[in-house]
């Protein structure tokens, strides 16, 4: 799909074994700028990911062997354009931290083409190749250990079930970036089967463009809720759809112990899928304040905040919407404004119970209860308490609570001892035991049960830093270790015992930040 963008770099004979759509293309340069990506020097192949680029039709063989071939490292870093390619960046606006932006767009993200699978169609955007229209006063340029975090990360999330993003490969260059210290730069394919936010609605809205609203709306519709079509009010049933799938999303979120860091407006997925990357952390300690964006300095992003937040975006998001099912023409005018705006708190409504619902399921699950029971919530309110009090590491209490029997508290030591103050856990685990009791839980069955939803392996900041001082070094094993291990989180895995330890003291000591 030769174009005028990116004639001027050199195509590739790098091929692909799927079809391409237009995607966002279709609707017009109101959305996007064609532009092709910007060359970095001396491309490197730092780590491919089989389990994302089978969603194009790879197999690992053909994967490990394309990536020995510079032309598929020169595709995927940005330095030479497949004739498969309609190389775009899109443009959107957004909230950040609470304050409206204005127009952001993709900055250093660029679109190389929709790739027709059979599933569905598949975006594939490299992230860090080069400056946009939309770049601001950035450089377009991503560092090598922000895209070491995003490339494990999306995969991590990818198989604790997580809807997310997905992350294909990073091809390094050793092109210096300036952020605090000057770094090095590297590009991660991703992968989605649409990366609209619920930003690229805000910018719409924002500017009165009410068809291009509707066109996005549309489009969105059409491809990705397809039976909204026959709802009274598309657009309305549009809104009721992303608001359950955001509350699943942040519930799942919530179970597994992730921050997300940058709940801005712009790094909320149309699909409910995790997005954006950047200052995100596992909770180690669990601390239900825990703020994990060392920019974040009001603790707006804190853990216990996102279902909240997730909530406030999701009125932005209706506020945008809400010209597409305005009547210019009505007679009394303040009613219908009013019965607009119910439309829109109609479709919101259900996000508390949704969450609710998902909230509840996730931690039944987690604590291996078979049944429902109203004092399920104080069960759980009380062992959030006690976890908070001693600071208890999520991962590993949710992992070795499995373990302890139902109706003999002298085996509790695995757990017992994660707990400074021993009486209180000895008081809860009496609840709960007499919760399991109630509902005659057979021991190896919940064990079994708990282990499969109970990850033993998350990216605590610390592996992830591992593999990132590594690969600074040009060692890149440990990246690809790491990607392996996370891959089976809810798995044994004997040879990686040390990955699901407690985080090392020299841990304490990690911020992460926006700056990537
Ligand atoms: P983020 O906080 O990473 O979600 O980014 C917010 C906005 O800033 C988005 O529009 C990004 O594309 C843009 N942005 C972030 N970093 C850079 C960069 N290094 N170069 C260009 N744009 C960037
Ligand atoms: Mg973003």
């Amino acid at each position: 799909m030769p174009n005028a963008a990116t004639d001027a770099l050199t195509r590739t004979p790098f091929d692909v074994p799927f079809g391409t759509s237009p995607g966002i293309a279709a609707l017009g340069e109101r959305f996007f700028t064609r532009l092709a990506p910007t060359p970095l020097p001396s491309p490197y192949v730092v780590s491919v990911a089989p389990a994302a680029a089978a969603l194009l039709g790879w197999t690992e063989a053909g994967l490990r062997d394309a990536a020995k071939d510079p032309a598929f490292i020169d595709t995927f870093i940005g330095n030479a354009v497949p004739d498969w390619a309609d190389p775009l960046a899109t443009v959107y606006s957004g909230h950040q931290f609470g304050v409206w932006a204005g127009q952001l767009g993709d900055g250093r993200a660029i679109r190389l083409a929709e790739a027709r699978m059979p599933d569905g169609p598949w975006e594939i955007q490299l992230k860090g190749a080069g400056l946009t229209p939309y770049s601001r006063m950035a450089d377009g340029r991503a560092v090598l250990r922000s895209s070491i975090r995003e490339y494990l990360c999306s995969e991590a999330m990818y198989s604790l079930g997580v809807p997310t993003t997905r992350a294909m490969s990073i091809i390094g260059s050793d092109a210096p970036v300036r952020r605090e210290s000057i770094e090095t730069s590297a590009v991660v394919t991703r992968l989605a089967p649409s990366f609209i936010r619920f930003g690229h609605f805000e910018h719409f809205a924002a500017r009165e463009d009410h068809a291009s609203l509707r066109a996005l709306a549309d489009f969105v519709i059409d491809n990705f809720y397809p039976a909204c079509r026959d709802a009274a009010n598309p657009y309305q049933a549009l809104l009721r759809e992303v608001s359950l799938l955001t509350a699943d999303l942040v519930a799942h979120w919530q179970a597994i112990g992730f921050c997300h860091g940058v709940m801005n407006t712009d790094n909320m997925s149309i699909l409910g899928l995790t997005i954006d990357y950047g200052p995100f952390g596992f909770l180690d300690a669990f601390d239900g304040n825990h703020i994990c964006n060392h920019s974040d300095q009001q603790g707006r992003y804190a853990y216990s905040q996102q279902p909240q937040i997730a909530f406030w975006n999701l009125h932005c998001l209706a506020q945008a919407l809400l010209p597409l099912w305005r009547d210019a023409e009505a007679t009394d005018p303040e009613a219908e404004k009013e019965a607009a705006v119910a439309a829109a708190r109609e479709a919101l409504d259900p996000f508390r119970d949704r969450y609710a619902a998902a909230f509840f399921r996730h931690y039944r699950a987690k604590l291996g209860l078979r049944s429902e029971h109203d004092q399920d919530e104080a069960l759980m309110t009380n062992l959030f308490r006690v976890l908070h009090a001693n600071r208890v590491d999520y991962t590993i209490f949710w992992r070795s609570l499995g373990r302890i029997s139902s109706h003999d508290a002298s085996q509790d030591a695995p757990v017992r001892d994660l707990f400074l103050d021993r009486a209180a856990w000895d008081a809860w685990a009496a609840e709960y035991r007499a919760r399991l009791q109630a509902e005659q839980s057979d021991d190896a069955a919940r064990a079994a049960a708990m282990l499969a939803v109970n990850p033993k392996y998350v990216l605590r900041n610390h592996l992830a830093e591992t593999a990132i001082r590594a690969a600074r070094e040009k060692d890149f094993s440990e990246v690809d270790r790491l990607l392996a291990v996370l891959s089976k989180p809810f798995d044994e895995q004997p040879e990686a015992e040390h990955y699901a330890a407690l985080p090392p003291d020299w841990a304490s000591g990690l911020e992460v930040s926006c700056s990537s």
